[in-house]
């Protein structure tokens, strides 16, 4: 499983770096970003999951 945030959409509410913060990171702004090529451990789907599905902004895809 891979995650994307665009960045267009992001409003940086930080949902989802507190929910999943080995995937999802913030920018110097407040806006997020996923980690590097944004490979979600296998620990982590269900938190990646639950971090798309709160995302306010739907800015969350999954690849
Ligand atoms: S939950 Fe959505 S709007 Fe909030 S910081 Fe993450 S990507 Fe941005």
């Amino acid at each position: 499983m891979k995650v994307a945030v665009d960045a267009t959409k992001c409003d940086g509410y930080g949902t989802c770096f507190d929910v999943c913060p080995s995937v999802f990171r913030s920018d110097e702004w407040g806006y997020a970003s996923s980690i590097g090529d944004g490979t979600v451990p296998d620990a982590d789907q269900d938190k990646a999951r639950r971090a798309i599905s709160l995302c306010a902004e739907q800015a969350i895809r999954e690849l």
